[in-house]
């Protein structure tokens, strides 16, 4: 039997955050330069981690996608993915990553069992890369993002978050970056994770906006419904544009703010660097699945009711439209 929400969603994909930690500090992920970590005995251990995998699996979670903070900046990483995918039922594995440490990872990764990599990279500038990241490793990122191609991972995607006044102009090159580099690229709505500062009138870009700019530019933009993965973008193609290795460019749009129907496919809940179920990126709910976890005698038919408390507890829609004030850093949930 799958697993359905209230609303009779699927839920078959988890997100898991394996640390809060990260070598970069975006302007609207993690604003601010003196950062507390989490201690390093609230973060779930990888065997811990396994063990809620084992349960999700065996209740129809079988896809999967590491993320954090920087899940690359975690040690053993890659051998705790490959115990990932050893899980039976596991049918899925992506990473998402800022690539900065990808290059000397990426086949190693690859030969672990990650399928899709999505890698954040909002600018082509070095400075402006420098001043929204707050580190200036955009060559570290491109060669992380090239080694992810050699490697031949069978989906990459490139995930730009849309600043205004920041990167709103870089729209029409980052088009011609991933056609130079045979990749999928989603644009994304800022959306008012971390800290309510993150997100003003002034430096919302809404994805509409991209779109009319991809015509202007391209012409028509053709709906590609049988793309939809298993995140929120909606994909399109634009009838004569085609990647260099010959396939049509694919452009997602992740219109957290503006698309009234973006929750509608969600199918999927997180867990947190920390050990909490959260059924829902854009509102508080969180269940504790630590404090379960490392009870001494704690029995996996525990652990599955704070699934299923969980599922139960997964809303129709995020609040983010409703001036929600984020109570939780987006590097401790998992981006
Ligand atoms: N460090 C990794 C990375 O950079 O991809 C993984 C974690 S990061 C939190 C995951 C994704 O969340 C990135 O693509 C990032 O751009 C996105 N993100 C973080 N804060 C965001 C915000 N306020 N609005 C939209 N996307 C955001």
């Amino acid at each position: 039997m799958p697993l359905t929400d209230r609303f009779n969603h699927r839920v078959d994909y988890m997100r898991i955050s394996v640390t809060d930690r990260c070598n970069e500090r975006c302007l609207y992920c993690l604003p601010h330069e003196q950062v507390a970590w989490l201690p390093r005995g609230e973060i779930l251990a990888f065997e811990e981690i396994l063990r809620v995998a084992r349960v999700a699996a065996g209740l129809g979670i079988v896809k999967f996608r590491i993320t954090g903070g920087e899940p690359l900046v975690r040690r053993d990483v890659v051998p705790f993915i490959g115990g990932l995918n050893e899980i039976p039922g596991v049918s899925d594995i992506g990473l998402t990553t800022n690539a900065t440490l990808l290059a000397p990872l990426a086949e190693r990764l690859r030969a672990n069992g990650v399928r899709r990599l999505n890698v954040s990279m909002d600018t082509l500038r070095p400075d402006r890369y420098a001043a929204i990241s707050q580190r200036a490793m955009l060559r570290e990122a491109v060669e992380g993002l090239d080694a992810a191609r050699a490697a031949g991972f069978p989906q990459i995607k490139l995930n730009m978050v849309l600043m205004r006044g920041k990167n709103d102009d870089e729209v029409l090159e980052m088009i011609e970056f991933a056609r130079e580099k045979s990749v999928v690229l989603r644009f994304i709505e800022m959306m008012p994770v971390s800290t309510t500062e993150v997100l003003t009138e002034a430096n919302f870009m809404p994805v509409g906006e991209v779109m009319r700019l991809v015509r202007a530019r391209h012409g028509e933009l053709a709906s590609e419904p049988g793309c939809q993965g298993n995140g929120p973008a909606t994909y399109y193609t634009v009838p004569g544009l085609a990647c260099r290795d010959g396939r049509p460019l694919l452009i997602g749009f992740i219109g957290a703010l503006t698309n009234r129907h973006f929750c509608e496919t969600c199918n999927k809940i997180r867990l947190t660097s920390d050990g909490k179920l959260r059924p829902c990126l854009g509102s508080h709910g969180e269940f504790d699945l630590k404090r379960v976890l490392r009870q001494p005698d704690a029995t996996d038919t525990a652990l599955r009711a704070v699934f299923m408390e969980t599922i139960a507890g997964k809303p129709e829609q995020h609040e983010f439209r409703d001036n929600y004030q984020p109570g939780r850093r987006m590097t401790a949930i998992g981006g």
